[in-house]
């Protein structure tokens, strides 16, 4: 029998996209023939960088592999899925409080429009990376060569140059409501 054909998209805010992000799309991309990586236009969230600044940074990091794209998308993950002909929806998992919140967000996403969601859990050395610590951490100074690639780094201390970005700032971007279940999540 013929091996199935299998795309994954592999939605998210990726603001900024750090080296976690990237362990799960290194490993995703050996599990399926093509993944896109769909970076959200989420009208909700505080954002850092625009879309077009946060494809364009992963444009460069997926440059020779084979199968990975990007682009970003507005709307429902669903409807955006659907469009792309997915498969799946891939998703990444650090600790039990994710777990938690991707339940809800597969079921529901499974509910209602019939998709499955395949999860890849994090390499232990990213499993306390997020693209929100990582801004506050960034807005206070501190190191971040390990958790980041190098040129989002450099972008991401230019960016903290030019607007000053604080803590304070980044700290309304934390996930804690319910519409990124829906929306462009
Ligand atoms: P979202 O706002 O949709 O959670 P993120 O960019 O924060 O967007 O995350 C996109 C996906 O990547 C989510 O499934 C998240 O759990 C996963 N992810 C984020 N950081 C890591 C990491 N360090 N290791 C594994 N998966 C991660």
């Amino acid at each position: 029998m013929a091996k199935k054909f299998v795309r994954a998209i592999f939605p998210g805010s990726f603001d900024p996209i750090t080296n976690g992000h990237l362990d799960v799309v290194t490993r995703g991309m050996k599990l399926f023939d093509e993944l896109v990586i769909a970076v959200g236009r989420s009208p909700i969230k505080n954002q850092l960088f625009t879309p077009e600044e946060r494809v364009e940074m992963i444009a460069e990091l997926i440059k020779g592999m084979p199968g990975v794209s990007v682009e970003s998308f507005e709307g429902l993950t669903v409807e955006y899925a659907a469009r792309k002909k997915a498969d799946v929806i891939l998703r990444g998992l650090r600790s039990l409080t994710d777990v938690q919140y991707e339940f809800q967000l597969a079921m529901t996403n499974r509910a209602v429009a019939g998709i499955e969601t395949i999860f890849i859990m994090t390499s232990e050395q990213y499993g306390f990376t997020s693209s929100t610590l990582i801004r506050e951490i960034a807005s206070l100074g501190g190191d971040l060569s390990n958790l980041l690639p190098k040129t989002v780094h450099e972008r991401l201390k230019q960016r903290l140059k030019k607007d000053g970005f604080t803590a304070q700032g980044s700290q309304s971007s934390i996930r804690s409501v319910s519409e990124d279940a829906i929306l462009n999540t």
